[in-house]
């Protein structure tokens, strides 16, 4: 099991989950401060899996120069640079677009509606 320490990116953590667990299909665990994944079978989570989607998701919202993701033991940390958090309105919740049927996750609405079309051949 890893843990994800996100207490400097709290604002964007459901959002991370989301887009997390989906790269590695891993089972999330919300904390406070945190959330935890579990492999779906036994098989230990790739860590550096984890590390490029985190790093991938923080790109995809311009915040990728601002923090580091540290790895120590089964420990992933987010740690903010500059020491500046990301603060957000906490509505509306999500920029991102996630397909209900399968729970594909883009930033883009247009993406997502090429997307869909899968499920409805
Ligand atoms: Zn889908």
């Amino acid at each position: 099991m890893l843990t994800i320490d996100c207490r400097d990116v709290a604002s964007i953590k459901s959002e991370l989950v989301v887009y997390v667990s989906d790269q590695v299909a891993a089972i999330p665990t919300l904390k406070i401060h945190e959330f935890m994944l579990s492999s779906l079978n036994d098989e230990k989570i790739d860590k550096n899996v984890v590390i490029t989607a985190i790093k991938e998701f923080l790109e995809s919202i311009g915040e990728g120069r601002n923090f580091a993701v540290i790895s120590s033991n089964d420990v992933i940390l987010i740690k903010s640079i500059s020491g500046k958090t990301i603060e957000r309105d906490p509505s509306p919740p999500s920029e991102l677009f996630s397909c209900i049927h399968c729970g594909f996750v883009t930033n883009y609405e247009i993406e997502l509606q090429n997307h869909m079309k899968i499920h409805y051949l």
